[in-house]
């Protein structure tokens, strides 16, 4: 296939390419990039290259091309690329579902290979509900989370992410009416609690689920709170028979220094949603993980199948990469790596809290924020960063940094440079 000279692609693109949340035809300015390797994505301007600050949207742990992922694509590759999942289960599937069990927080057993985060979290709130279905009382079919989340782009993702000034605000009305708690506080306070216990309690007949993202709250504002309040929720919902419901697509696989975020509380859910780094970035894989108790519910019901089934389902390639990307992790000194880059990110970010108009700096494992008073210009922050040679995606006011683990302490440096410059210029 012959190369597109970079301006006819660019206007290709413009006539033809929808990107995330994109106008069509499109106004937006991609960058065209022609190749990835290590921590580095070349640009095909000829401009040069940048170390990636975003791991492709948190998943690249192990950055782009590396020699153990690209061998267990090329092997499963020669052997099958993919195969119908009705009926039919092979190896790397069985390998792929039998790893995560033995990885996840203790009581999590059955494993679901969905396609994507979004549709992961559809196929936990799926089996929420059915379970109680099942049950005899479907009453119990709404959702409780906190404000200021994301899960995802699908229906009943929609329905729990951020209602006010959130991405899907547009929807408001339309979406499943769900109960919502306030953001949680970044440290413990009794009363936050206290507000956590009320809400399960006041609506616990019709709540089928309680659904969060543990400990960070991502694409919803990278804010970060206490574990405390996951040992709080478990407490209330066994309390009143509602089910848990951790959203580990943004913070699984030690993105936050412990393996799933739920490790920094002790905490098993009743159902927990994986996606993005399953795979190391390198294929489209989310799971959706669930204990005993639910998925004999759900067998239990007058339809006892889970009704879900998409033609992509436990795609053996995606699964084979993510059995070698989980292996690769594990079999390294992960828990040093991640807490190297936090140290590199709190001193490189330091000096952006010194700077005007930046309202904090927060930084938990490999994550590093710097939040302004304003919303930022996404076109001066980029460019700025690329001026440092760094690839962020700055959005509403936050500029922030999920570098790939395998981010040598230079890079990490730089791509606190370019967070900081990004900051004072957006
Ligand atoms: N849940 C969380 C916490 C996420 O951060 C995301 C994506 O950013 C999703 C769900 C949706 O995943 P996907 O984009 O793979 O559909």
């Amino acid at each position: 296939m012959p190369d597109l000279p970079v301006a006819e692609l660019l206007t290709l693109d413009r006539r033809h390419v929808w990107h995330p949340y994109g106008p069509m035809p499109g106004r937006q300015e991609p960058l065209v990039v022609e190749s990835a390797s290590g921590v580095r994505l070349r640009l095909a301007d000829g401009s040069g290259e940048l170390v990636d600050g975003m791991s492709s949207w948190w998943s690249a742990i192990h950055g782009y091309n590396h020699p153990v992922l690209n061998e267990a694509a090329r092997e499963q590759l020669a052997r099958m690329s993919h195969v119908m999942f009705g009926g039919l289960t092979h190896e790397p599937a069985v390998r792929l579902a039998k790893r995560l069990v033995d990885i996840s927080p203790e009581g999590l057993e059955h494993v679901f290979l969905a396609d994507s985060g979004s549709v992961s979290v559809e196929v936990a709130v799926k089996m929420c509900l059915q379970y109680w279905r099942s049950l005899g009382r479907p009453a119990k079919r709404r959702l409780l989370t906190w404000r200021g989340g994301y899960h995802g782009d699908t229906w009943q993702p929609m329905s729990v992410c951020d209602p006010e000034g959130g991405m899907h605000e547009l929807w408001q009305g339309v979406l499943p009416r769900q109960v919502f708690a306030d953001p949680p506080p970044a440290g413990y306070e009794e009363s936050y609690a206290e507000h956590l216990r009320e809400l399960v309690e006041r609506h616990a007949d019709e709540l089928a689920a309680v659904i969060v993202e543990p400990v960070v709250q991502g694409a919803g504002g990278m804010r970060f709170h206490s574990p405390a309040y996951l040992r709080v929720l478990r407490e209330a919902c066994d309390a009143h028979d509602v089910l848990l419901v951790f959203d580990e697509i943004a913070t699984g696989f030690g993105r936050t220094g412990a393996l799933f975020a739920a490790g920094h509380a002790g905490v098993t859910p009743d159902v927990m949603c994986v996606g993005k780094a399953l795979t190391g970035g390198y294929l489209t894989m989310a799971a959706t993980l669930c204990t005993g108790r639910v998925a004999e519910g759900i067998s239990r019901g007058e339809v006892p199948v889970l009704a879900h089934g998409p033609t992509f389902m436990g795609n053996p390639l995606a699964a084979a990469v993510a059995c070698a990307s989980i292996d690769l992790l594990l079999g390294q000194d992960w828990q040093t790596e991640v807490k190297r880059i936090e140290a590199g990110l709190r001193e490189g970010l330091a000096p952006a809290a010194r700077t005007e108009g930046v309202r904090d700096v927060r930084v938990l494992g490999a994550i590093g924020v710097v939040q302004l008073d304003h919303e930022v210009d996404m076109r001066a922050a980029t460019r700025a960063a690329v001026r440092e040679g760094v690839w962020l995606r700055p959005f509403r006011d936050l500029v922030y940094t999920m570098p790939p683990y395998v981010t040598g302490d230079a890079d990490v440096a730089r791509i606190a440079r370019a967070v900081c410059a990004a900051a004072r210029e957006g």
